[in-house]
């Protein structure tokens, strides 16, 4: 008699939907590859070989120090289908901390693009493990290294049929590490149960619109959020499991990713605001045709004044709202039925709210006390949140685990409002809020009135300390190239909201800085804990 099979939810067996459905369809790497889903499958087979040859089992950990791209991809599904961990290392942290979240995640293998070795040279002699490198990127040479062997040669040599068996959803499949403002880095995991969850809940989210912010077979999908950055949002893993054509662009430059937008008519990305808000201000943002081209904003607010711009040139822009301990996905701002119809203003509002909580998210906006705040668009909680994807904890670090799970939600550390229509709106991370003689201020809320304001390019609220108020906000705001802003003219946007009585009059600032740029932290977005170090 034969036995029902109780199919374990892993990273395997997203694969099957795409050979048997869209087996055609291309994967391209920059301006420098391209092959389709049956050879995908077949190299994601080479490469189990590959590093089953050079000795990882299930359990160890693999590491990959890349830009985007077709072997990143390769590696999203490979490593975890041979019940190993893939480590996605976020290359733009300091070589100091990258070498923490090497030894802290005790990984085994370093997959390292040429761009890489320099770094990793120098810290090999203080990596706690045997570790093997394997380096990405052909004719990369390292003396001080013992290199493996290359990636492509490897794959070129293994068996595409390797099998991979079934195990435990529960698995680990991924770790990464949050950027953290504060101490060492912390790693989060995710399971092969979860990745699975979090694709398919990621794709009903993109298409229970009719009209807009749709992701579907037709696509041409981009990632400008760093694979390295929580899975790029996770979106490879739904972009392959629909069958969708991939684009992925190496390093982000903007002359490559509008010439990749152009060549291939890329119609779906996602990015932090201010790489949008990079691509827009380039000259090429006027000659490449950006209609149809659908990008979700997230990692921090979307600023009304660039989604405006955006959809001045046709981009149909809408807010998405995570984060790392999260997988990510947990709310999107998208439009219902006719609303898309409003005229832009209206819709701009929507667009850049935080959004509605999506599938199998369980979310609450909750005071001090834990209780529900009225759902009235003025009363501010913290977002704590349940869903089937979130990291369990911190990676050997149980104490710091308990505090992110107290109460038996996950606590996000940010504070929001949710209106009538349950559209919640971050008003600021914890750590952000800026007090000023006892009031909360938003910063956000401020970067959002400078962001419209005539000739405004950047801008960044920040609280810096006052003796008598506590706080005083404070706004750093950089020009759109080719224009002139003034302080007074900041102030005055904030004034006149103040003077409706929509903001309080401790909301405008006495200190408004005009620079020329604002830096970013590691995975671009405003560095507000170096301006507060700065400006405080
Ligand atoms: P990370 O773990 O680096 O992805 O950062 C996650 C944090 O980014 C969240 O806790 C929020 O503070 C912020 N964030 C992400 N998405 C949004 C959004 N749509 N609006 C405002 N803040 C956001």
């Amino acid at each position: 008699m034969s036995t029902p099979y109780p199919f374990p939810l892993l990273i395997h067996h997203l694969l099957h939907t795409p050979l048997a459905q869209a087996p055609d369809q291309e994967i391209v790497y920059a301006d420098k590859s391209s092959y389709d889903y049956r050879e995908l499958v077949r190299r994601i087979g080479r490469l189990g070989s590959a590093l089953t040859g050079l000795g990882v089992k299930p359990g160890d950990t693999v590491a990959v120090l890349d830009w985007d791209s077709h072997r990143y991809l390769e590696c999203f599904f490979a490593i975890p289908m041979i019940g190993a961990v893939l480590h996605t290392v976020n290359v733009r942290l300091s070589p100091e901390q990258i070498l923490y979240t090497i030894n802290h995640a005790e990984d085994d293998v370093l997959l390292v693009h040429g761009d890489f070795l320099p770094l990793v040279e120098a810290i090999a002699d203080r990596i706690e493990r045997d570790v093997k490198i394997v380096a990405l990127t052909e004719g990369a040479a390292s003396e001080k290294l013992s290199i493996e062997g290359e990636y492509e040669a490897l794959v070129a040599d293994a068996d595409p049929d390797f099998p991979f068996e079934d195990f435990d959803e529960e698995t680990r499949a991924t770790t990464f590490y949050t950027t953290g403002t504060t101490g060492d880095p912390k790693g989060v995991f995710f399971s092969h149960r979860q990745i699975v969850l979090h694709t398919l809940g990621i794709m009903l989210a993109l298409n229970w619109t009719a009209r807009h912010a749709r992701f579907h077979r037709d696509d041409v999908y981009m990632p400008i959020t760093p694979m390295f950055h929580v899975h790029a949002w996770g979106v490879p893993y739904g972009a392959t499991l629909m069958g969708v054509k991939q684009v992925y662009p190496g390093r982000y430059e903007p002359d490559v990713l509008f010439d990749l937008i152009e060549k291939h008519g890329v119609t779906f990305s996602h990015c932090v605001p201010t790489i949008l808000h990079m691509l827009l201000s380039h000259p090429r943002a006027e000659s490449v045709d950006l209609s149809g081209w659908k990008v979700i904003i997230g990692g921090a607010a979307l600023p009304q004044g660039l989604a405006r711009r955006a959809m001045e040139l046709g981009i149909d822009i809408f807010t998405g709202y995570g984060m790392s301990e999260t997988c990510p996905y947990l709310c999107s701002a998208t439009l219902d039925g006719e609303k898309i119809d409003a005229v832009i203003d209206e819709q701009v509002a929507v667009r850049c709210k935080t959004g509605r909580p999506g599938p199998m998210v369980d979310l609450k906006v909750v005071d001090p006390e834990g209780r529900e705040v009225p759902h009235d668009g003025t009363s501010a909680g913290e977002i704590v949140v349940r869903s089937p994807w979130l990291t369990q904890g911190y990676f050997k670090n149980p104490e710091a685990g308990a505090e992110l799970w107290r109460s038996g939600y996950l606590h996000t550390g940010d504070i929001a409002v949710v209106d009538e229509e349950g559209y919640l709106q971050i008003t600021d991370r914890l750590k952000d809020v800026i007090k000023s003689g006892g009031e909360w201020i938003s910063s956000l809320e401020l970067e959002n009135i400078v962001s419209q304001v005539e000739g405004v390019g950047e801008v960044a609220a920040i609280g810096i300390p006052d003796e008598k108020w506590s706080e005083r906000p404070m706004l750093i705001v950089v020009p759109a190239a080719g224009a002139e802003v003034t302080e007074e003219a900041v102030k005055a946007s904030i004034q006149a909201y103040a003077d409706r009585g929509v903001l309080s009059p401790w909301a405008v600032p006495e200190r408004v800085e005009i620079v020329d740029a604002i830096e970013k932290t590691s995975v671009g977005k405003i560095d507000k804990k170096l301006l507060r170090q700065r400006y405080g």
